[in-house]
């Protein structure tokens, strides 16, 4: 097992493991198990080496107290059906559940905690309050693997504290999202396109700074292309617009301009009178992006644009993509985000390098009914992904390198 040759022998160890479970739920129902999946080789590999395993992870964003509504049972049932084994599952995090089913476990076994933001430690900015629940933590374990991904640009006592307290390695999932990344910012084969979507907008604009240096094409859709469009001096109607981000868009519309990073933006776009809801039928209707009515929002990019994305993405060698291109839950305005998708299956297909970054483009591909494999690699986080190709550090990686 040398992924944790870093831990030494673990058989018979209680080794806690912090993975990324934070899948959509509908009610109790996982809507998309993905990360689940992605989650399973390294327990998988800990458990049939002979360490009792113990999974902590968050689902949804709670309060800092329990709420059934975020509970992890669900996803430790699908565990356990995924792992084809039991898998115990303790009804809190650090009490007297999580206690007596940790001392329960024998080698080879499994358990996963109740939801870790259970505990208003767990992402507490004070320092000494997120201590002292990670002391709880690994006051659980002997040893400790960062295998949560979608975490590790967090600050948070089960990401960054516990490393601190346990002897710890780096899961495999990790290891190999991080590999693929070094491929995306180390000298990538060009021509090096990224696609950018989805609706955090504010969230994403940081990582065009530091790609304008290194992309060669830029496209831009989704819900953050009305405020590029409306620094652009466009009318946006009623579309997603982030009116304090309007100057930097401005800005990286200039820079890209001068250093020759060809940015794409739609030509036109499907609009609707209303974001989509369970209460009407859609009323989809093309836009040109220069002239969006008033009364209407933009959904997703229009077919012109989503040929031309396609054409750009045509002769890429090497693809990054976060964020789907239009609201792609909704059948009517999901055409854009398959266009992207089957544009990256044929760089696939061609021997270039496809990456998808983001939860939410992660599940669309899959929801779109596209082959994981025609993708080089599909990652589980969306935000760590693209801190880590904005330049930033990685308090939950950085801490592993001591
Ligand atoms: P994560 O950051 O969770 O890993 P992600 O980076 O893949 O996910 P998000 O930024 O969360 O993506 O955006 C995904 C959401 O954006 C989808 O639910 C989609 O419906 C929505 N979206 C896409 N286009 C638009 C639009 N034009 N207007 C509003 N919402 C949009």
């Amino acid at each position: 097992m040398s992924e944790y040759a870093g831990l030494g022998e673990v058989s018979g160890k209680t080794v806690l493991v912090r993975s990324d479970l934070n899948v959509p739920l509908d009610g109790t129902t996982i809507t998309d198990d993905g990360r689940i999946r992605a989650s399973v080789p390294t327990i998988k590999a800990l458990a049939d080496a002979g360490a009792r395993v113990v999974v902590t992870a968050h689902l949804g964003r709670p309060k800092g107290a329990p709420d059934p509504a975020y509970s992890l049972g669900p996803v430790a049932a699908r565990l356990g059906e995924l792992l084809g084994q039991d898998v115990a599952f303790a009804t809190d995090t650090v009490g007297d559940s999580a206690r007596e089913t940790v001392a329960a476990l024998q080698d080879g076994q499994v358990a996963v905690l109740e939801n870790v933001r259970f505990n208003a430690g767990e992402t507490s900015k004070d320092e000494a309050e997120r201590g002292a629940f990670a002391d709880q933590l690994a006051a659980l374990a002997d040893a400790f693997v960062s295998d949560g991904f979608g975490v590790v640009h967090r600050k948070q006592a089960s990401v960054y504290d516990v490393a601190q307290r346990l002897p710890h390695a780096m899961g495999g999932l990790v290891a190999a999202e991080i590999d693929v990344l070094r491929r995306l910012t180390v000298e990538p084969e060009r021509p090096y396109v990224v696609v950018l979507g989805g609706s955090k907008v504010s969230d994403k604009l940081g990582v065009i700074d530091n790609l304008l240096g290194k992309a060669d094409k830029l496209l831009i859709g989704g819900g953050m292309v009305f405020t590029f469009l409306a620094a652009e001096g466009h009318e946006v109607g009623k579309s997603l617009l982030e009116e304090d981000q309007l100057d930097i868009c401005r800005g990286y519309l200039r820079r890209a301009h001068e250093a020759g990073v060809e940015l794409l933006l739609p030509t036109d776009v499907v609009v609707d009178t209303a974001f989509p809801s369970h209460d009407r039928a859609p009323e989809p209707e093309v836009a040109l992006s220069s002239e969006i009515p008033a009364d209407r929002l933009g959904l997703d990019i229009g077919p012109e644009s989503a040929d031309r994305f396609a054409h750009a993405l045509a002769d890429a060698r090497t693809v990054f993509w976060n964020g789907p291109m239009g609201v792609f839950e909704v059948d009517e305005f999901a055409a854009g985000t398959r266009s992207v998708a089957e544009a990256l299956t044929k760089v696939t297909a061609a021997g270039g390098l496809t990456v998808v970054g983001g939860g939410d483009s992660a599940a669309a591909v899959r929801k779109l009914g596209f082959d994981e494999a025609a993708f080089g690699h599909i990652s589980t986080g969306g935000g760590a992904s693209l801190e880590y190709l904005e330049g930033k550090e990685l308090p939950g990686i950085t801490v592993l390198e001591d």
